[in-house]
This record gives C-alpha cells, structure tokens and sequence, in this order.
C-alpha cells in the first residue's frame, strides 16, 4: 500500500454517498478524505464546497474523487476533475449516454489519471463463485427478475423520471453488470417492452429479449411497481442443475444447495479496487451495461402507462 494516503473528494453527497461511500473511505486507510463539493450537503471534518470546479481550484494536492451525484452531471463533473489531473471514480450508471463515457475514458488516458466507472454489484459476494461455476458448464436459459418498490428506494428523487436519468434502469443496470460480468459469452438485445409513465421521461418497468453469442435466450424483467419484498434475483439453467442468485447477488444456491459466501462488502470492495488502480496507473471502464440499456432505449417499444404521481 502506498505511505501516504491518495488525498480524496466526494462529489454528490446525497443518499449512497452517506449510505456507503463515506463509511467505506473511513475505513480505508490507503485514503484519506480532505474535500466534499455538493450544492446543499456537507461532510463534517473536510474543506466544503458547494461547486466542484471550486472545489478543485481551492484544494491543492488532491490526488482523487469520488463522483456520487446523478448521473446528468456526472459527465461534467467528471471531465473538470480529469482535466484537473485528478484520479477519478464514477458511481454507476457511469454517464447519460455512452459516448460520455468513452471520452471520459480516452481523456483520463490523455491526462495519465486512472479512471473508474464502478459497478457496486458487480462485487456481491455471489458473483464471482457463479462466474466460476458457470465458466465451464453448458447453459440452456437465463431468467433475470430486478423489481422492488420504486417509493421505498427513490423517495422524492425527481432526477430518475427524467432524461438520462435511466427510471427502472437505474437499478435494473446493477443485474445487467452481474449479467454481463458472470455469463461466459456476450449478451446482445434484440427488443424491448418500456412502460413510461405519463407523467416521466424514462420506464417504471421494462422487459428485455436478449441472447447470448451462441443464441441462449436471456430473458429480462425490471419493474419498479413491486413490493413490499424486493426481487433481485438472476436464474441460470444449466445441464448440471439451476444456478440461482438472489438477494442482489447475496445469496447463491447451485443444483438446490446453498453456497457459503463471503460477508456482504460492495463498496470497501470499490475503494480497495480504486486504490490498486491508481497505484498500478491502470483504468477500469465497461461500458457494456450502459450499452445494454442504451440500446433497450433505441429497440425498445414504448407503452404510456398510468402517471406515476411525481
Ligand atoms: P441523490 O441522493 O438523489 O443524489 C446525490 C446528491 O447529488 C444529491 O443529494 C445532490 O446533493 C447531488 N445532486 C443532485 N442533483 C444534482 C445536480 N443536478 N447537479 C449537481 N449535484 C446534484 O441520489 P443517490 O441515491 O445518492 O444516487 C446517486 C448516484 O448513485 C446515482 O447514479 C445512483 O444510480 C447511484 N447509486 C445509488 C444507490 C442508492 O441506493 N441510492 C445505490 C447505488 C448507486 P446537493 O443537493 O448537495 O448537490
């Protein structure tokens, strides 16, 4: 681990970055948190800024930050840290669009700076023992369910109805980076139901026909109208039995048996991982989750629904 700490900033602290950013970085000793820039928020014990272009003319020395707000400004955002020769880490999704994220890419690559576009749940403790396990076996279906109750998770967040915003997608983005990260072979969408409110931009629920390389069906459902009990639940048909995650990928079960998995630890995960890319001078950027979603949006069928209520 490097000697000193890498000095960081958090940008955006809302909902995850008080739920999980903030605890992950105190409990990480290779960083050290010296600056926030957030409109209406403050981080007790660092600089505070209400602007992140502030926020980088004033600090000096600051080696990184952590991007947490929506992801309309995070293209922004982001391109004022890197061209400020900062390291960079991006919540998830890691743009609006895709092509945000592939100049922010061949950007950090310009300026020598690490860049990050996390997928939290990608680091759920099922997902790497499936990738394993599914690596060498035959697969036959696959069967995604991502829903829960869009008022218990999204209280009072307008940025999610609106453009770029993503709706249904904003969580179900976090079972396409498990899909795309466990499946052995590439998932490509051929078409797509979205239920658009009358009253928003973006789907409060959506079902993907998708196939993989050697043409297995992948079927997808997202639905934001579900509840009270959350459905995070991925399920593989293989000729050695089912595979089935759940719980968001904290639950694993193989032909009928449990799996012990490791305790739960997304996010001091994100940090660790950020921390030995900045040390090595190396990027992590996958943009196949956005790109399934990107393109959900341009193949897919668009139903008014009843308004939402905002
Ligand atoms: P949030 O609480 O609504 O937003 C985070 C903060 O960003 C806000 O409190 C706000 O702080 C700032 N912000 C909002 N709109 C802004 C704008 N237009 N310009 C600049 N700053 C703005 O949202 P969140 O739930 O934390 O989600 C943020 C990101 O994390 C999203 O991309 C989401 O997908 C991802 N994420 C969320 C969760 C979750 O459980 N909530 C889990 C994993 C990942 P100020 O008003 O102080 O500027």
């Amino acid at each position: 681990m490097n000697a000193s700490p890498y000095t960081l900033a958090i940008a955006g602290v809302g909902k995850i970055a008080r739920d999980q950013h903030l605890p992950a970085i105190a409990a990480n000793p290779g960083f050290a948190l010296v600056a926030s820039a957030s409109r209406n928020a403050q981080v007790e014990g660092v600089s505070n800024f209400t602007d992140i272009d502030a926020m980088l003319a004033a600090v000096s020395g600051l080696d990184a930050v952590s991007l947490c707000a929506p992801p309309q400004v995070r293209y922004a955002q982001a391109r004022s840290a890197l061209l400020a020769g900062k390291h960079v880490m991006l919540e998830k999704p890691p743009g609006a669009s895709v092509t945000e994220v592939e100049w922010l890419r061949e950007l950090a690559r310009a300026q020598g700076r690490t860049l990050f576009a996390t997928w939290h749940s990608r680091y759920a403790s099922a997902v790497e023992p499936a990738r394993e396990w599914l690596a060498t076996r035959t697969i036959s279906a696959v069967h995604v369910r991502w829903k829960e109750d869009v008022r218990r998770w999204h209280p009072g967040q307008q940025w999610i109805w609106e453009p770029g915003g993503l709706g249904v997608f904003d969580p179900g983005i976090n079972a396409l980076s498990i899909v795309t990260r466990m499946l052995p072979r590439e998932v490509l969408l051929r078409g797509a139901t979205l239920h658009v409110p009358a009253d928003c931009s973006t789907p409060i629920a959506a079902e993907l026909d998708c196939i993989d390389t050697d043409g297995v069906g992948v079927r997808v459902e997202f639905d934001w109208r579900h509840g009270p009990v959350e459905q995070w639940e991925i399920d593989v048909q293989t000729t050695d039995g089912l595979l089935a995650l759940s719980e968001g990928g904290k639950r694993l079960s193989i032909a009928g048996e449990n799996v012990e998995l490791a305790p739960e630890r997304e996010y001091p995960a994100l940090y660790e991982r950020f921390h030995w890319l900045i040390a090595h001078g190396a990027e992590d950027v996958d943009v196949r989750p956005l790109r399934l979603v990107a393109d959900a949006f341009l193949l897919g069928r668009h139903v008014e629904v009843e308004p939402f209520g905002r």
